[in-house]
């Protein structure tokens, strides 16, 4: 898995302008600007059907200034939004690079909403961790299932051929070091040769690779993993080999809310809006508004791996904006009580820490002061009776490290040259959060997935053009 063949030529089944390897988010993306573009485009994906990460996700993707903000009368920057992402990141990531993908992004969602019929709206009740303004999109589904369906259907509008059940096992190489096509294995073993003029990895990271997570990111080698199997971390083994620049692999999204044992994401909104995370003693171990991303490993570091998210019914009707909110009710994730003592006595905690821990909250609240980890509570988002809980665990989502790209998305040379004839995007390519679970904003995943695929597919620079 995951060869390198050197070759002048190949004998291929199929030779098309554009070989895309994954048909996630970023892959079908790439392949809508690339058709457009007037190439002919050929979608690899080794799963039976799409779906990806971004089928799995919460489908919410990050962008200032676009129409859809301007519609619901949102204000709201590139220099915010860079700036937001910089802070979360500790300033670990390429300004420059940083700058390309959030001016991209805009772009990219208003054309799929114009060009391809994807309608975005903006969830504007409230804000995702260090988010400072409203710029989260969603289509009307608000779903990564939506966004997926949404955006099959218009690559479906096109000539692409996506074909599913072809899991690319090799890169052909020319002697003189581009990329020139592919091998892939079908499920009943056969091998298929596919020549191309270009290749776009969208293979994601290697969240789905046990030995490769226990290597880069070791304090979540016996974590749940909740993304999509077929990422392996090919494009990072094939980058390895070809003299790319595989970057920040310690970086991923972590998450710090799956009801367990139900296994279903629970919202952050949740802990935004005033709930909080105890353990099982009942007391509080953290800053739950720093991000959902780095409580994944505050969370695991608990007895059991396990905590409890704190909420009340108005939160409740917030969380049921949310299909999977939806989904865990339905499958009895969420306990419901009239009195802290009721909720400890139901969920397995401390009473009195718990009352403890609401109590602090109120005067922390009145007072003004942040607490112990930093968190500054308000009257108006106190939690009130009845109350809600879901056992949860931490879970490693997706890794962010990949290649280097420069502007047009095409994979970068450790001697800082460029490949003409390969590109990478979403979880293939080094994303913008550092080398750190504390680095991810929320939404940094889509966003480098359809920035980087729209240039990628779009890409007008590359040799054979
Ligand atoms: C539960 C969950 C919630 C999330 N919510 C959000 C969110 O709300 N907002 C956000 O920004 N991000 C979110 N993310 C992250 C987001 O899902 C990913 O960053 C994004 O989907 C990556 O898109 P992609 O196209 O790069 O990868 P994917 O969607 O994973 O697609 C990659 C595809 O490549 C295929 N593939 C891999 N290797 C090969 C190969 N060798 N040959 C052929 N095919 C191959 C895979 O099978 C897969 O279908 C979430 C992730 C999870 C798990």
């Amino acid at each position: 898995m995951a060869g390198v063949i050197v070759s002048d030529s190949i004998e291929a089944e199929i030779e098309v302008d554009c070989l895309i390897i994954g048909g996630g988010a970023a892959g079908l993306t790439a392949a809508l600007a690339a058709s457009e573009a007037g190439e002919s485009v050929l979608i690899a994906e080794r799963d039976t059907q799409l779906s990806g990460s971004t089928a799995l996700s919460s489908g919410l993707v990050p962008a200032a200034g676009t129409k859809a903000q301007a519609a619901q009368s949102i204000s709201d920057s590139q220099d915010a939004f860079i700036g937001d992402i910089m802070a979360k990141n500790k300033n670990s990531a390429d300004p420059d690079y940083v700058r390309t993908i959030v001016t991209q992004i805009p772009k990219t969602i208003d054309w799929l909403a114009d060009s391809h019929s994807i309608p975005f709206h903006v969830l504007d009740d409230f804000l995702y961790p260090s988010h400072s303004h409203h710029r989260m999109h969603a289509v009307p589904e608000v779903t990564g299932q939506g966004l997926i369906t949404r955006l099959e259907q218009a690559v479906s509008a096109t000539d692409t051929m996506i074909v599913t059940g072809a899991c690319v096992t090799d890169l052909f190489l020319s002697p003189d070091g581009d990329v020139i096509g592919a091998r892939c294995e079908r499920p009943d073993g056969a091998i298929e040769a596919i020549a191309a003029k270009r290749t776009i990895l969208a293979c994601n990271g290697y969240g789905g690779n046990p030995e490769l997570v226990a290597r880069y990111i070791p304090e979540m080698k016996d974590a749940l993993y909740f993304g999509h199997p077929g990422n392996q971390g090919e494009a990072i083994l094939w980058g390895e080999k070809i003299g790319a620049v595989p970057t920040h692999l310690s970086g991923y999204q972590g998450h710090g809310s799956v009801a367990h044992p139900h296994g279903i994401l629970v919202t952050w909104a949740l802990m935004m809006e005033g709930g909080i995370q105890v353990n099982l003693e009942g007391r509080r171990f953290s800053n739950e508004h720093l991000g959902y991303s780095e409580q994944a490993v505050a969370v695991l570091a608990q007895p059991e791996q396990t905590a409890f998210n704190i909420f009340d019914s108005r939160l409740q009707q917030l969380g049921r904006k949310f299909e999977d909110f939806r989904n865990a009710e339905e499958n009895g994730a969420v306990i419901v009580a009239d009195s802290p003592a009721e909720l400890a006595a139901r969920i397995g905690v401390d009473g009195s820490a718990l009352e403890a821990t609401l109590r602090k909250a109120a005067t922390l609240a009145e007072s003004g002061e942040p607490d112990g980890f930093g968190r500054q509570f308000s009257a108006d988002t106190l939690l009130r009776a009845p109350y809600c809980a879901v056992r949860v665990t931490g879970a490693l989502f997706h890794t962010q490290g990949g290649l280097l790209v420069d502007e047009h998305a095409r994979v970068k040379r450790a001697d800082g040259s460029v490949f003409d004839s390969l590109f990478a995007c979403g979880g293939a390519a080094c994303g913008v959060s550092g080398p750190d679970v504390s680095g991810y904003l929320s939404g940094n995943g889509l966003l480098t997935a359809l920035a980087l695929g729209h240039l990628a597919g779009c890409c007008t620079g590359w040799a054979g053009a």
